[in-house]
This record gives C-alpha cells, structure tokens and sequence, in this order.
C-alpha cells in the first residue's frame, strides 16, 4: 500500500486533551511547564501505524533564528488516541508530558526515561493528589 502523503493529515486544536493536560501539570505542580507554550492538537489521515502520539519541539536553531522561546506542540492521532479508554488516553498524556525536559528548552527527554514504568508512576502521583 503506498504511503499517504503528509499533505492527507489534519489537524485540529484539542481543547479537550489540553483541558486534561493543563489538569496534570496543575496537580503534580510542574513548574518546569509553561502551560502557555505548549499545544494539544489532534491529527487526522496519519499514516504512522502504531503511534498513538508524539511530542514535537523546537529546535534551539530555529528558537534564535525566530526570536522565540522553546514551543511544544503534543499531537494525538485521533484514530487511535480516541479509540481507548481513559486510563489509557490519560497515560498517553502523561507519556507525551514526560519527553518535555526540566529545561522546557526545546528538546526532549527519551525512551530511557519516559518508560512505562515512570508513565504509570506518575499516573498513580495524579490521581493521588486528584483525591
Ligand atoms: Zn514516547
């Protein structure tokens, strides 16, 4: 099947995921997120096959070049993001969450760090603290 092109994809502010989001950050109090710079959209027409979502940064070339500061945006593939439940949407968040680093300078933390285990570790801190 050939590849859909890029052109195909969609995408729509998620005020819904970002209202779920902006919960997180608030109740696990991270400070280290700029609840301003950062964006939940939902894609549509993605033809990456087993990704649910992805974090994009910025690239620090880009922030000088521009004048700007670090922007995150979290995309969620609506096919596959809303098609679970809300444990699982709610790790999803927190797993997108997770690439941010302390710096909140562009880049990302990775695999060795955001890990199932420290996913669901702060999962169990949210709804915690939400009690
Ligand atoms: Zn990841």
């Amino acid at each position: 099947m050939p590849k859909r092109k890029s052109g195909n994809i969609r995408y729509e502010i998620a005020d819904d995921i970002q209202a779920r989001f902006a919960d997180i950050v608030r109740t696990l109090d991270l400070r280290h997120i700029d609840l301003d710079k950062v964006v939940c959209l939902r894609s549509f027409g993605s033809s990456a096959r087993r990704v649910i979502a992805r974090c994009h940064g910025m690239s620090k070339v880009l922030q000088i070049a521009m004048g700007i500061k670090a922007f995150y945006v979290l995309e969620f593939i609506s096919e596959r993001f809303d098609a679970l439940g809300d444990r699982d949407q709610e790790e999803t968040i927190i797993h997108e969450l997770m690439h941010i680093p302390q710096n909140f300078g562009g880049g990302f933390r990775f695999h060795d760090h955001v890990t199932a285990k420290n996913v669901k570790l702060m999962l169990e801190q949210y709804h915690a603290a939400r009690r």
